[in-house]
């Protein structure tokens, strides 16, 4: 981290603390971006984006204000951005009926990197970027092979006037796959995303990002023979892949305070649960946690944007509701400890409660035994599209490819396939999980308004229950 910005971080909690704000904290952060297009073969473009700069976050009259400053130079223009702030804070607290606290939280000093085994590099990525669009090219019937491979290179600096210094640097490397196949009439989709927390390890590492490439552009061509699906309320076992943006859309989002509270509906909206905080909202065998400790998840961090330290939080257990995902605010009102998971795309935002990685907890079931119980029913494969409503209660989400179970043999191939329930009736009959516990990559999440685009971990085993299953084309 440059020490220019870090010292102009220090000085804005200097600043604010004299001009007698009742808290501020600081994020100085650099990021250093590059990102490749890869098409038909072709190297499209790479982009290179080098961002830096501080967002300043105080509270006066009990009122939050926020500002943010892309490469500040001087004291001076941290101090007049420090000034507006505070005034825009007196302004807004007259009319504010409701004044909040903030959740104590420890002093902490600390810097942290993150371990890298390979170091992220742009020709590293073009190679294995252009490798991945061979194989999706060289699968039958294939028109189009899309690769995109990115990474980040992160220095965060935190700083808050109760005195907390937080260095943290680290890397993330993602890959995102297309493969599309047409014959006669009929094109199929079939995309992937690949990545964590990490060096180049996070994509090469057991050809991670190859071998996806040869089943993603496999699967298209295969799909083209598949038949569509009639409607059908039927038994569904789900991979965990699918699985992992299921538990984003109905269990993580909804496990945000912010937004069982009311207080932030952009994007994701609400909460159905809202109020049933030890009450049972599934069957016994749904467990679901947020777990940013995940080592290479892309919710992995030690500390979040307001300085709390991360670890496990149980948000359902045994069926039974037991926590929401807190922030400092937010565990005052509901009196419980905040759980780490406040957290901005970058410094020009107010951090937002977000997932870190959200997971249905792993059950003891081999997926072939959950399989073969299945009379007439349905194997679900990897996540595609969701569509929820605003309180998470009505869901649908189409997968990349569904195949048929009958008699505990999975049959046909499936195309165009969406998978739809309501919350409560799902999570009730949810009667196995599986023991191939799996974290994927998100990384899209779109919250607030302005609306923040942010990444972080989705997984779970698994999982069986009841859904109605129907092809839309
Ligand atoms: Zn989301």
């Amino acid at each position: 981290m440059d020490t220019q910005l870090q010292e102009l971080a220090d000085y804005a909690i200097k600043y604010s603390v004299d001009s007698g704000v009742q808290y501020c904290d600081v994020r100085a952060e650099e990021q250093e971006r590059k990102s490749v297009l890869i098409e038909n073969g072709q190297t499209e473009h790479v982009r290179s984006i080098n961002d830096a700069g501080i967002g300043i976050r105080l509270v006066k009259d009990g009122t939050w204000s926020f500002c943010s400053i892309t490469n500040p130079k001087s004291k001076e223009e941290v101090k007049k951005a420090v000034e507006v702030s505070i005034k825009n804070s007196i302004h807004y607290a007259k009319n504010k009926r409701e004044k909040f606290n903030l959740y104590p939280n420890s002093v902490v000093k600390k810097k942290i990197d993150y371990p890298i085994l390979e170091k992220p590099e742009l020709e590293k990525l073009i190679q294995i970027g252009t490798e991945c669009n061979k194989i999706i090219s060289n699968a039958p019937k294939i028109i189009k092979s899309v690769v995109n491979p990115w990474y980040t290179n992160n220095s965060k600096y935190f700083v808050n006037s109760e005195g907390s210094q937080i260095l943290q640097n680290f890397s993330d490397v993602v890959m995102d796959m297309v493969a599309t196949a047409h014959e006669s009439g009929l094109t199929q989709s079939v995309n992937i995303t690949e990545g964590g927390r990490g060096g180049m390890e996070e994509i090469s590492k057991n050809n991670k990002a190859q071998n996806s490439a040869e089943n993603i552009s496999k699967k298209a061509s295969e799909l083209l023979s598949a038949k569509p699906a009639k409607e059908d309320k039927a038994t569904v076992v789900m991979n965990p892949d699918f699985v992992s943006l299921l538990t984003h859309e109905i269990l993580g989002h909804p496990s945000e305070a912010d937004r069982v509270l009311g207080k932030e509906m952009a994007w994701a909206g609400g909460a159905w649960w809202k109020g049933k905080i030890g009450e049972r909202i599934g069957s016994e065998h749904l467990n679901v946690f947020d777990d940013p400790t995940i080592e290479e998840s892309l919710g992995w961090y030690h500390f979040d944007d307001e300085g709390v330290q991360t670890k496990k939080t149980t948000l359902v257990e045994k069926g039974v509701l037991k926590n929401h995902m807190q922030n400092r605010e937010t565990g005052q009102v509901f009196s419980t400890e905040p759980t780490g998971n406040m957290r901005a795309t970058n410094y020009r935002f107010m951090p937002l409660i977000r997932m870190a990685c959200t997971c249905i907890g792993n059950g003891d079931w081999d997926v072939n035994e959950m399989i073969k119980e299945v009379k007439s029913g349905y194997l679900i494969s990897n996540m595609k599209i969701p569509s929820i409503d605003m309180k998470r209660y009505n869901w649908s989400i189409s997968c990349q490819y569904a195949q048929k179970i009958e008699n505990g043999e999975v049959t046909d191939l499936l195309r165009d396939v969406i998978v739809m329930g309501t919350a409560p009736e799902f999570f009730e009959s949810i009667d196995a999980c599986g023991n191939d516990f799996t974290v994927r990559p998100i990384t899209n999440c779109g919250k607030g308004d302005p609306m923040q685009s942010m990444i972080m971990g989705n997984g779970g085993p698994s999982i069986r229950g009841i859904a109605t299953v129907k092809s839309v084309n």
